[in-house]
């Protein structure tokens, strides 16, 4: 629904985010990497070191007109999002402390930090 203090650009309706386990044995690691090697797809370090994976989506129920069409019946998760605080208006700050867009970007990290994250050899 558009308010006056959202502009209606629809793009908080425009992706989904999902918490994961903070990375630590080589198979999360490895998800990581799997989930970068995909478009549309980031993976981020909130302010509070939780680790998320960001999928951009558009939802099915968002019409021409960026209006939720079951605006009565949406998820929690959409009425708790602020218009006042959103993403196109007024942000104070990027919910991303660190983010990935691909795997050169994660390779880098695990460099940078010192982490032993030994990629699969190619069986032939
Ligand atoms: S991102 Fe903000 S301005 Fe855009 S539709 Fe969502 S609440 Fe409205
Ligand atoms: S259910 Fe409605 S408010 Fe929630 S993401 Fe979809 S269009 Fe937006």
């Amino acid at each position: 629904m558009v308010t006056n203090t959202c502009k209606g650009c629809g793009k908080c309706c425009s992706y989904i985010t999902i918490q994961l386990d903070n990375p630590e044995r080589k198979h999360d690691w490895d998800a990581l990497f799997w989930y970068l090697y995909h478009e549309k797809v980031k993976v981020y370090i909130d302010h509070e070191d939780d680790w998320y994976v960001e999928f951009e989506t558009r939802c099915k129920c968002l019409n021409e007109d960026n209006g939720c069409t079951i605006y009565n019946k949406r998820p929690i998760v959409c009425g708790e999002h602020n218009p006042k605080e959103c993403e196109n208006n007024g942000m104070k700050e990027s919910p991303y402390k660190k983010v990935f867009t691909d795997v050169e970007e994660l390779r880098k990290y695990l460099e940078e930090n010192n982490i032993n994250y030994q990629f699969r050899k190619r069986m032939k």
